[in-house]
């Protein structure tokens, strides 16, 4: 079977959008996203202009607050606090990764947690480490989305998780840990990474190698994640799992574009949702 995003993704900006409009109707609030872009990145600018896209499509706002020629660390920060105090902005988007020379650890953690529409504030982390209710990161989150929304079993699960970031992997092998799967994480110092991809039920891979899974390091029937979007020197994209060779083996799979990449937006478009909601609620 493969996993299309795309199903997925209209569900959940459908069930986006009807909660923007109940919301307007009931508090008359508008979500509003503060969306921080620093430097000049061609591929930030294509992100930030589809999650713009995607944020009109639903009736959130997308607020821009751009930045080409770069901003300084505390300037950053004074920005970031300045969109903590508008009462009107309800979710901010630091767009990742930021110009050398800034610190992401500091950027994100200036971010007030209940505006952190990317969960990424250590707050939200440590929430999802607590198995606390909070804001999840958005990829991970996509992926969960669609393993639930195709059926797929997790509990007592083995679940491999390739790649151990702060954006993917880590929160994601929680996710997985919290639906009760029996979860490994992988990374560049695991000894024979075949051996524990061979185990898998469910194998995530979120490393950012192209064509680094095969169909030899995949168990009959497993159901195969694959998160990594690479641009080869073709110009094509690519995943982490080489497709030809894993989808005949696997049960289920995402393809390479038009698998987890779609939910990524629609998942911040559902934190910014739930942060208006909160705001508008207290
Ligand atoms: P990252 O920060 O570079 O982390 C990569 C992780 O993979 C690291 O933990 C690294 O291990 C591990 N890794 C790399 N090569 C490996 C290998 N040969 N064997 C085992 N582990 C290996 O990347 P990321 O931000 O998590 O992103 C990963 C991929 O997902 C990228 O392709 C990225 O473009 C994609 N992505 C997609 C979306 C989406 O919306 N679909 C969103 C975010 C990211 P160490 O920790 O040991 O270095």
């Amino acid at each position: 079977m493969i996993l299309h995003g795309k199903p997925v993704q209209e569900r959940v900006l459908a069930e986006v959008k009807a909660g923007v409009d109940r919301l307007r109707a009931t508090c008359g609030v508008t979500p509003t996203l503060g969306v921080v872009l620093i430097g000049d990145d061609p591929a930030s600018q294509i992100y930030v202009r589809g999650k713009k896209r995607a944020a009109d499509s639903v009736g959130i706002v997308a607020r821009d607050c751009l930045y080409p020629q770069g901003l300084g660390q505390r300037d950053l920060i004074d920005l970031l606090r300045s969109l903590n105090a508008d009462p009107e902005v309800h979710g901010i988007l630091l767009q990742l990764p930021l110009p050398k020379g800034l610190d992401e650890t500091a950027a994100l953690a200036a971010i007030a947690p209940d505006k952190d529409a990317d969960g990424l504030h250590p707050m939200n982390l440590g929430r999802l480490l607590a198995g606390e209710p909070g804001t999840v990161p958005c990829t991970p989150a996509g992926c969960l989305q669609i393993l639930d929304h195709y059926g797929a079993r997790l509990e007592g699960a083995e679940a491999v998780v390739v790649g151990r970031s702060r954006l993917v992997g880590k929160p994601l092998a929680q996710l997985l840990l919290a639906r009760h799967a029996t979860v490994t994480m992988c990374h560049t110092r695991t000894r024979d990474l075949a051996a524990h991809t061979r185990r898998a039920d469910v194998l995530c891979v979120a490393a950012g190698r192209p064509g680094m899974i095969t169909g030899d390091m995949v168990k009959e029937g497993a159901w195969v994640i694959d998160v990594g979007v690479n641009r080869l020197e073709t110009g094509k994209l690519a995943g982490d799992v080489d497709f030809d060779s894993v989808s005949p083996r696997a049960g289920a799979i995402t393809p390479v574009p038009g698998g987890v990449g779609l939910l990524t937006i629609a998942m911040l478009l559902r934190n910014t949702l739930a942060a208006a909601q909160r705001q508008s609620a207290s």
